[in-house]
């Protein structure tokens, strides 16, 4: 089928939908259309679903990690993540009693560490309450779960009718039900909140839920959907009418910001210089050697050399550039890096930052851009220790 290649940002040339409207899926059914629109997904599923470690268990606390690395994370990258996870901290008292910088480490490479720290501070939360959550109000309380996540161990856990909705299922409705109403908006997303509630099998809301998580990943992905093998397609709206790239609609696009860094090795003797980022920014908690940031460019060799920070260091110490302009892209934010490594005396320090031994860095939670650096420091002096690589 060709598809449209216009940008999905751009309006499209129909009329939303009235939401009042939204025809459910009316084959087979006899008047019983929902639970055609169930059973097709479920049929679907039966011979399609991915085996997942986590879909053998009904255990909250083990569906609640996954749902988390889910978030943000492939299943293909998540699923080591998950198994050290849960073989370090098999239950939430484990996971509580841990402390907040192992947690971290053992997080690292996966990106959006606020999810670490927020499945800490839960643990902690549900072992003061003494027990995992039994109700969707109660799961969605906890420290880093959203509707989405709330319905997902509701359901799966408990088996409690909460539909999910997330990005795979504003798709699979969109398109199939040619619903223009903007997923970026307060009303499009009660919109379709209200219609997936609407769809969902209470019979087995779990396994429903699985179905359409899988749907909306495997076959009506967002990119290249596969509609001549879908048993939706005949009434598909997206593809009766070639739109599958016009749909889910957004509203506005959001702007990319752009990050420009400097990155010193200062090695003291056998230690290195680091500090531990604060909160309100990005990788909180996480640590990194000297950093300069600026807003329009990556600092200059003089630039960093005038830098009050570094103006003593570097007056006595010759600077080394490891590599330049190396990207890294986080959501919303592009940053580029410049790395450099900087031999200095050993009595040297730098205000904000601690002298570690350079062999114990590998300890240390690390952002993946961090990672990077220490990995061409190793390339370039052959260090004998190599980080850790979770990529
Ligand atoms: S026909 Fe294509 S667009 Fe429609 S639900 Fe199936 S995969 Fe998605």
């Amino acid at each position: 089928m060709a598809h449209s290649h216009e940008d999905s940002n751009t309006r499209p040339p129909v009329s939303p939908k009235d939401p009042s409207q939204a025809d459910l899926p009316t084959k087979n059914c006899g008047g019983a259309s929902l639970s055609w629109w169930s059973n097709t997904l479920l049929t679907w599923y039966e011979s399609h679903r991915r085996e997942l470690p986590w879909r053998e268990t009904c255990n909250p606390y083990t569906i609640w990690i996954s749902e988390i690395i889910l978030q943000q994370t492939r299943v293909a990258q998540g699923i080591d993540y998950f198994h050290r996870f849960i073989e370090r901290f098999p239950d939430v008292r484990t996971l509580a009693e841990a402390d907040e910088e192992e947690v971290l480490k053992l997080w690292q490479g996966l990106g959006y560490y606020s999810r670490a720290r927020n499945l800490h501070a839960a643990a902690r939360q549900m072992a003061e309450q003494g027990r995992f959550p039994h109700t969707y109000e109660d799961i969605r309380r906890l420290k880093g779960v959203g509707d989405y996540t709330a319905a997902a161990i509701a359901s799966i856990a408990f088996g409690l009718p909460h539909a999910v909705v997330d990005g795979n299922v504003y798709r699979v409705l969109a398109r199939y039900f040619g619903l223009h109403n903007p997923i970026d908006t307060t009303q499009g997303q009660k919109l379709f909140k209200e219609l997936a509630a609407t769809l969902l099998d209470a019979r087995d809301p779990g396994r429903y839920n699985q179905a359409m998580m899988d749907f909306g990943a495997m076959q009506c992905t967002p990119m290249t959907p596969r509609c001549t093998s879908c048993p939706l397609s005949d009434g598909c709206w997206a593809n009766a009418n070639n739109a599958t790239s016009q749909l889910p609609f957004k509203q506005k696009r959001t702007a990319v910001q752009h990050r420009y860094f400097a990155y010193l090795y200062i090695r003291t003797g056998e230690h290195i210089l680091l500090r531990r980022r604060g909160k309100g920014d990005i990788w909180q908690g996480l640590y990194e050697p000297v950093v300069i940031e600026y807003d329009a460019h990556t600092p200059t060799e003089e630039e960093l050399r005038r830098h009050p920070l570094l103006h003593d260091v570097l007056a006595a110490s010759p600077l080394h550039l490891l590599a330049q302009n190396i990207t890294h892209q986080l959501t919303h934010r592009h940053l580029h890096a410049d790395f450099y490594v900087v031999d200095a005396p050993v009595e040297t320090s730098i205000e904000g930052y601690t002298a570690v031994r350079e062999e114990l860095r590998t300890q240390y939670a690390i952002p993946r851009l961090v990672e990077r650096l220490f990995e061409m420091v190793d390339r370039e002096t052959s260090f004998p220790h190599t980080t850790e690589s979770n990529q």
